[in-house]
């Protein structure tokens, strides 16, 4: 396709969803522009205000109640800085349960500190949303996705809103994901072989 119909081609085109990706990380770039169009809510460690009165949340206002976007994607990944500039001393936030991340999957998974951070500083902005949705919206209608990418490791996981951490994300929940933004099915394929190409453990076959 050539730039200038491209360009035609996503300015007619509603974005399909939110997402919040962290400043420095060049994979959340690249999977951005990949589910282009997206409405993108972009900072150190894609992090939510901590208070739900915060102003910092127009950008997440606007998506939903202007856009009428109704899923939002979380990302986070292993080398994000944003977890170790926390103050050693305060605490995860307290809606966080202490299940979530807990040591059971740390040992099965076999996660270093640095990389149980990181995921429960995600798993942090999970919770800061759910409960700014739970006062501000009709919580039902919004969907809430979260994608953890292993820089080290070159693999990939989900939210499990059941288990309430992080698992290795598959082929088929990725199509799924995809599904739900409402992506062509060319599109879905190109998503799934870039992704591929990132992720050589828990994205190969099946596609
Ligand atoms: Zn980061």
């Amino acid at each position: 396709m050539k730039n200038k119909e491209r360009i035609e081609n996503i300015s007619e085109n509603q974005a399909r969803a939110l997402m919040t990706i962290c400043s420095t990380s060049a994979l959340h770039a690249m999977f951005a522009n990949l589910l282009d169009p997206v409405c993108i809510f972009q900072n150190l460690g894609g992090a939510l205000p901590a208070r739900s009165d915060d102003s910092g949340w127009g950008t997440v206002e606007y998506a939903i109640e202007q856009l009428g976007l109704r899923q939002i994607l979380l990302c986070g990944h292993s080398r994000c800085a944003a977890p170790s500039m926390r103050s050693a001393n305060s605490q995860i936030h307290a809606t966080v349960p202490r299940t979530a991340n807990g040591p059971d999957s740390a040992a099965k998974l076999k996660f270093d500190d640095a990389t149980l951070r990181s995921q429960r500083w995600l798993t942090e902005q999970i919770y800061r949303l759910s409960s700014f949705l739970d006062r501000t919206v009709h919580r039902p209608e919004i969907t809430l996705h979260a994608l953890w990418f292993n820089d080290d490791r070159g693999t990939l996981f989900m939210w499990s809103s059941t288990s309430e951490r992080f698992e290795p994300a598959d082929n088929q929940q990725i199509r799924r994901l995809l599904d739900l933004l409402s992506m062509s099915s060319e599109r879905t394929q190109e998503v799934l072989s870039q992704l591929q190409e990132f992720s050589r453990t828990f994205l190969s076959g099946d596609n």
